[in-house]
């Protein structure tokens, strides 16, 4: 209901929106062709900015803001950390533009959240090193908050938590050690590797060679090079080349936010192996998630709760009612 929602953005009729874009701006749920989001939410009082460089053009004179990335970018979210390029939007950036959106001229205060989506999606797929960035670009858009909160530290509540945990990530597979260090030789998600796969597939036809495949394990995950494998991870990963490549049997890997050549499935396998990183699931597990909190009415947030709390002593110490 990409279309339906969007309908709800001016409904909703909150001051400032940022994300990826609008997925599908055109077409209903039932796959019925309808007039575009853009004009309908311009009307509705929005000014749409496309790309941080167009919100610095427009944020003075704008009343409501819809920010989202520059056209020709993929609309329904903005490209995972690990995969950024000069000139992609963060997250970071999103939070800064958001502050200083909200905090221009009336100054009547404020209340904003911001999330970390793909933090989910890489968890969801298991995908250690990938999981580890986005996690650090969630840190970097609460350093901006943090910011914010150190200039009007009586008037700032900041609260960091999750509406829960993904995958079962545990740290430390055994023998008391974690390489986490390994993580810093994957270049990039799985999903681009998988991506890779399939090009090199595409190019080579029945002709790529297990040396095809091992050159870009090397570029891509550091195997060999930098990271040592195992004989047991070797075969791992040779064997799925055999079932991919020689018998041709090539079976995606689904999972809720990703199509996956085996291939890569497996180099990401061998790559938590290498760390020690545990995975007891593909989906939402039912761990406890932290909650942080500082600044007016932190205290409010100690204890153990329900998440339902959470937005109720918002509420509370906002004075919202
Ligand atoms: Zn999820």
């Amino acid at each position: 209901m990409y279309y339906e929602i969007a309908l709800d953005l001016p409904k909703a009729n909150f001051d400032f929106y940022a994300g990826g874009g609008f997925l599908k701006p055109t077409t209903t749920a039932d796959k019925k062709e309808a007039p575009s989001i853009f004009p309908i939410i311009e009307e509705a009082g929005y000014t749409i900015a496309k790309g941080i460089d167009d919100f610095k053009v427009k944020s003075t004179q704008a009343d409501k803001m819809i920010l989202i990335q520059k056209d020709g970018a993929n609309p329904s979210c903005l490209p995972y950390s690990i995969d950024r390029k000069d000139g992609d939007m963060t997250l970071a950036e999103i939070t800064e533009s958001a502050v200083s959106f909200l905090t221009k001229g009336k100054n009547k205060g404020f209340f904003l959240m911001v999330e970390g989506g793909k933090i989910d999606w890489a968890c969801h797929s298991n995908d250690p090193a990938t999981v580890f960035e986005e996690v650090i670009d969630m840190d970097n858009a609460i350093k901006v908050a943090y910011e914010f909160y150190k200039k009007h530290p009586k008037e700032t509540l900041i609260v960091v938590t999750a509406d829960h945990e993904t995958g079962g990530l545990g740290l430390g597979t055994g023998k008391y050690e974690l390489h986490l260090k390994a993580l810093k030789n994957q270049k990039q998600s799985q999903d681009l590797l998988s991506t890779a796969i399939t090009d090199l597939r595409k190019a080579k036809g029945h002709n790529v060679t297990w040396e095809d495949a091992k050159a870009l394990l090397v570029e891509k995950m550091g195997f060999w090079k930098e990271l040592p494998l195992t004989w047991e991870q070797e075969k791992m990963l040779r064997d799925e080349f055999e079932q991919s490549f020689v018998k041709n049997k090539v079976v995606f890997e689904e999972t809720l936010y990703s199509k996956t050549e085996p291939l890569a499935a497996t180099a990401r396998k061998v790559m938590s192996q290498i760390a020690m990183i545990g995975w007891t699931s593909g989906s939402h597990t039912a761990e406890y998630v932290p909650v942080y909190a500082v600044g007016a009415g932190s205290k409010e947030f100690a204890g153990k709760y329900d998440n339902t709390e959470i937005p109720k002593r918002i509420a509370k110490v906002a004075g919202y009612k």
